[in-house]
């Protein structure tokens, strides 16, 4: 069997991981660079606990994505050669009001029951022996142990890297076309026997291609890397944005959430407002300098919630897409779970929520 990947994000690279670990002849097009989209800029938090649809239809399939991550990391260490720089850490999520300490009630007890991890609220004096530089203004926060942090461009080239390893090809170009049997590149014909979509927030073309509605958007976001605070964050820190210390010795800073459609430049607006939230967390990352700014997009569909599985009239073509603000955690999952569609027509990964009949009226 011959299936073809369109898109070298993480959910394409994941793809064709698993296919071709199965024994599948893959080729995996992309028409950049991998991990050129957001795949290689995300901040790399994987919090299950947390985003669209959790708790909700989410919750299941992000616990599953999780537990995956960990069993995956060294395959992929070995199989790629790629430091994947993961690391356990904990969350605090921060309350600056009483109606943000209010919820914080609720939260601690939906996530002291998830199993795997523990949680407790922390007082002022506890937050601050936890992590002295937070802001004095924050009236307590809930600690999560542990979630996890890694290196998204990482994660990303080592599943391309291990398939690679295993005999995929991948091929530099930009398709244009579904046709009956393949896909056009170039102006030629590339067949095989099935073709998963992973175009990330360009998914939407899709729609033209297939005659469905397959409705994702761009959502962009700006990261500011801070540098030379020492000593290192003790955790990750959520409140009004998100300070993770990354193994490359800098503090990322996110991240905004903007409806700019495919515009991707970078704005001192933006910097800005992320120096604000980075200083109501930690009032000493205001006094860093900046080492980076990245900005990139995230495919999201209307219900925030991912696009995954067969693409509805049209045999043999699957959808990996709209993971939206939970890409880097989902991302593997997504990928199994199309290669188990394709390769047993069957998956035990709970993906029924995310089929993308639920939007596409099958065209003319
Ligand atoms: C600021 C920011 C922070 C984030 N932080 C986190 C985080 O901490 N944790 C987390 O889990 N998620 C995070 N995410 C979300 C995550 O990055 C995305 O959900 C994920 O990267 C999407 O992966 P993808 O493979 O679907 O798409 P992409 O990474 O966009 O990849 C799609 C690829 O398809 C290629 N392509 C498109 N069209 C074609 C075509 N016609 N032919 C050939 N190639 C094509 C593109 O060039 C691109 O390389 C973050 C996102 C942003 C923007």
């Amino acid at each position: 069997m011959r299936v073809v990947v369109v898109g070298g994000g993480v959910a394409g690279c994941a793809a064709a991981y698993y296919l071709a670990r199965e024994g599948v002849a893959v080729t995996l097009v992309e028409r950049e660079s991998a991990a050129s989209g957001a795949s290689g800029y995300a901040v790399g938090l994987l919090n299950p606990l947390t985003g669209a649809g959790v708790p909700g239809p989410m919750e299941p399939l992000s616990a599953l994505a999780f537990d995956m991550h960990r069993r995956l990391w060294p395959e992929l260490e070995e199989r790629s050669g790629i430091d994947l720089q993961a690391e356990m850490v904990a969350h605090l999520e921060l309350c600056h009001t009483e109606e943000d300490a209010a919820l914080a009630a609720r939260t601690v007890a939906r996530w002291q029951s998830a199993p795997g991890f523990s949680a407790a609220w922390l007082p002022p004096d506890e937050v601050h022996r936890v992590e002295p530089r937070v802001s004095r203004e924050a009236l307590g926060a809930v600690m999560l142990e542990k979630v996890a942090l890694l290196d998204s461009r990482s994660l990303t080239l080592a599943l391309l890297g291990a398939a690679r390893s295993l005999g995929a090809d991948i091929v530099r170009g930009d398709v244009t076309s579904v046709t009956p049997s393949g896909v056009t590149l170039r102006g030629l014909e590339m067949t095989c026997d099935a073709l998963v979509l992973a175009m990330g927030p360009w998914s939407g073309r899709v729609s033209q291609w297939l005659g469905v509605d397959v409705p994702v958007e761009p959502l962009k976001g700006q990261i500011l890397h801070l540098k030379g605070l020492d000593p290192p964050l003790a955790c990750h820190i959520a409140g009004p944005g998100q300070a993770a210390h990354k193994r490359d010795g800098l503090v990322w800073i996110g991240a905004t959430e903007e409806d700019e459609g495919f515009d991707t430049r970078l704005t001192s607006q933006a910097r800005g407002v992320l120096m604000d939230r980075a200083a109501r967390m930690v009032p000493s990352l205001a006094g860093l300098s900046v080492a980076g700014q990245t900005s990139c997009l995230r495919p999201v569909s209307p219900d925030r919630l991912p696009i995954v599985g067969p693409a509805p009239g049209r045999e043999n073509i699957y959808l990996a897409t709209a993971a939206g603000k939970k890409g880097i955690l989902i991302g593997p999952a997504m990928g199994r779970a199309v290669a188990d569609l394709i390769i047993e027509g069957k998956t035990d990964l709970p993906i029924e929520p995310f089929a993308p009949s639920r939007f596409c009226e099958v065209g003319s």
